[in-house]
């Protein structure tokens, strides 16, 4: 059998859940011209996330990207937007929506010369301005290397520095554009060496070839990199345009991975064929306070 024949296991064929409250807050965030990851991804978790978990994860910067990554369906151009309100407008949302743990990321932005540090920064001072008892999360990319863009970022003392390597190390080059996976453990190291009191998080996807052999050496790198908590999740092809699935993951192989990772010392692990990096950060937030 080829890849492409490959067939969506039961496990992933799960109904989107949306109802009025759903479209009302759809609703608001066209008004406010803001952007998230859950709806752009179509993220199957949404329900559980944005009613019952109340968590969202927001993408800030605009909604076009420099890069090309060959697993992610956000739009690949020359972005134009410097949306200097764009942080407040976050703030409020995050407060109609009484989120109780809000996840940050944004677009590459190799454009800009600070690639859109400031504007990050200042989006986590207004969201805690607003919403003191919301946990904060911030999940850049790798910056380009240039530390003194992360360490404008963890000076506005995120709870969580959250960095994806998305994939094993033999897969990085045929996966990821630009970004490097030496660079992405260098940038989580880095990020522990400027605050070591904000726990570091990193997540991988399966289904792209790996073997049970990388996803432990990706394991042994990030924690040889002091990364406290990691995500496991499966990859689902976003368009026929994007990287083919390899391999479903089973829910009973998840659990043997996070497992694994747990003995490795990670001080939370959150693996299945749902996951996302996203997935149960309220819990995490938790875990590291109180291993800290
Ligand atoms: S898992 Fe992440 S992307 Fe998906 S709905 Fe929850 S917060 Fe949004």
């Amino acid at each position: 059998m080829t890849v492409d024949h490959i067939r969506k296991p039961d496990w992933l064929k799960i109904k989107l859940n949306t109802n009025e409250q759903y479209t009302g807050l759809k609703k608001m965030m066209r008004e406010k011209n803001l952007h998230t990851v859950c709806e752009e991804a179509k993220c199957p978790n949404i329900h559980e996330c944005w009613a019952i978990r109340k968590t969202a994860t927001f993408m800030i910067l605009g909604s076009i990207c420099t890069r090309a990554c060959r697993f992610c369906a956000v739009k690949t151009g020359l972005p134009t937007e410097l949306d200097l309100k764009e942080p407040e407008r976050v703030a409020e949302s995050v407060e109609q929506m009484g989120l109780k743990h809000v996840v940050i990321t944004a677009v590459a932005r190799d454009d800009l010369k600070d690639g859109g540090a400031s504007v990050f920064a200042e989006t986590v001072r207004a969201v805690r301005r607003r919403n003191p008892f919301c946990s904060i999360e911030v999940l850049p990319s790798d910056m380009n290397g240039e530390y003194n863009n992360l360490k404008l970022l963890m000076d506005a003392k995120p709870d969580i520095l959250n960095h994806n390597i998305e994939t094993v190390r033999y897969l990085t080059p045929r996966v990821r554009a630009r970004a490097t996976y030496e660079r992405s453990l260098e940038f989580l190291k880095r990020a522990k060496q400027i605050n070591s009191t904000i726990p570091t998080k990193s997540s991988i996807m399966l289904g792209l070839g790996e073997t049970k052999g990388d996803i432990i050496e990706t394991m042994n790198d990030l924690r040889a990199n002091d990364v406290d908590i990691m995500t496991i999740g499966q990859y689902l092809q976003p368009t026929k345009h994007h990287l083919k699935v390899q391999k479903y993951w089973s829910p009973q192989e998840f659990k043997e991975l996070k497992e694994i990772a747990l003995s490795k010392g990670f001080s939370h692990c959150e693996a299945g064929p749902l996951v996302r990096s996203s997935y149960h950060a309220d819990e995490q937030v938790k875990a590291a306070r109180a291993n800290g």
